[in-house]
């Protein structure tokens, strides 16, 4: 007879709540048609060069991908004007995330500083790596408060993250707060690395070229004690291949090369990849698709009086007015209709609810879905 005896740390874990899925909602509710605006995906759905290249690389898949996938690292290099040795590829950036928590800290000893509520991929890597999470709040408006974070980090501090722009709540932090804090870590905590996760920075600011004014990778001058995290999930559309990135201190990512199992990013997720980056017509009408449905889920759930925060990411926070009942049964109502949002109550915020800019199609649908809810509830 087996007993299960896992970690205490196991024993404790709350699971990663994912977004809802499109064949979940259509059988629980006998939908045909479900739309989906829970998890942030490309609202424009695959990059007609990534069809192109699965197709042409379908018959390689019973091979093993070329270690370190070179081809891949060295196309981000050039996308982005760094050195190849400090580019690195993982299974979606959740695994880098979890590499750097498994590489740099010692449970019992070290400790890992984020804001709360933040994404949870954070707190529940170090759990199971049985490491200390120091958490500070976020303000009353979701900003941060990096001095109260920077409070947090003492000599067994070795990790520090912080999310621009955030999630969930679309808040984009000036890059010269992050510089700062990034400099004040270098000159009093030399063994703490300060992690940027600009997991949605490509759609901050009002055109393309914004990015530059607000990222730490896009400025081309990244300090020597951050490590910037990106994914090919939300604006190039490859949320279900699994593909993230990160730029690394280029000693950290010799290790890194190490450290993690040798096939972890598949060989047609490398090739789309690869593709994706060169689809630059793809990722012009995706970022603008993105800015103009924000725009507009953004007044229009306004006119219906809710609240809702300024994002610079392709998701909007928002809470209902009152007397429009509660979150959760606002995230029922829609799914009925055969909408996908994203209640946060996982991130201990039970009022708020969180929507992924769709197409036009999917944001008209949604609107109209919110609309007929409240009238129903106000009667
Ligand atoms: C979506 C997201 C990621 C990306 O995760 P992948 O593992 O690359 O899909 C990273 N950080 C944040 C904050 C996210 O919301």
């Amino acid at each position: 007879m087996y007993t299960c005896a896992v970690r205490p740390e196991i024993a404790a874990l709350s699971a990663y709540v994912p977004g809802m899925s499109i064949a979940e909602i259509q059988e629980k509710y006998g939908l045909s048609k479900v739309v989906k605006m829970a998890s942030n995906e490309n609202p424009l759905g695959v990059s007609p060069l990534v069809r192109e290249a699965l197709g042409l690389h379908a018959g390689t898949a019973f091979r093993y991908p070329q270690g370190g996938n070179p081809r891949l690292v060295a196309a981000l290099a050039r996308t982005h004007g760094v050195s190849p040795d400090q580019v690195v590829v993982g299974n979606g950036s959740d695994e880098i995330i979890d590499m750097l928590i498994r590489m740099l800290l010692v449970p019992g000893k070290h400790s890992v500083v984020c804001f709360e509520p933040c994404f949870s991929i954070y707190p529940i890597q170090a759990q199971v790596c049985g490491v200390e999470v120091r958490r500070h709040p976020l303000n009353a408006d979701f900003s941060f408060d990096l001095d109260a974070l920077f409070a947090l980090v003492d000599d067994d501090t070795r990790l520090v993250f912080v999310t621009t722009p955030d999630n969930p709540s679309g808040y984009c932090q000036p890059l010269a707060d992050v510089r700062r804090l990034a400099q004040r870590l270098g000159e009093r905590f030399p063994h703490c690395l300060l992690v940027v996760d600009e997991a949605y920075m490509d759609f901050a600011g009002d055109s393309p070229e914004d990015e530059a004014r607000f990222s730490l990778l896009a400025s081309g001058d990244i300090p020597d004690n951050v490590a910037i995290m990106r994914t090919f999930s939300k604006s190039y559309g490859l949320a279900g291949l699994r593909l993230g990135y990160g730029i690394l201190p280029a000693e950290l990512a010799q290790y890194y090369w190490r450290a993690r199992l040798p096939f972890s990013v598949n060989i047609l997720a490398e090739e789309a990849g690869i593709a994706v980056l060169q689809d630059s017509t793809f990722r012009a009408a995706t970022l603008e698709c993105v800015r103009a449905g924000r725009r507009r889920l953004t007044e229009g759930l306004r006119a219906l009086g809710c609240t809702v925060w300024p994002s610079a990411a392709n998701f909007i926070m928002m809470q209902l007015p009152e007397g429009c009942g509660t979150a959760a049964a606002c995230f029922e109502a829609l799914l009925q209709r055969g909408i996908i949002i994203r209640p946060l109550k996982s991130y201990s915020l039970p009022e708020h609810l969180r929507v992924s800019v769709g197409s036009d199609e999917e944001n008209t649908a949604f609107l109209e879905a919110m609309k007929q809810w409240m009238q129903e509830v106000r009667g």
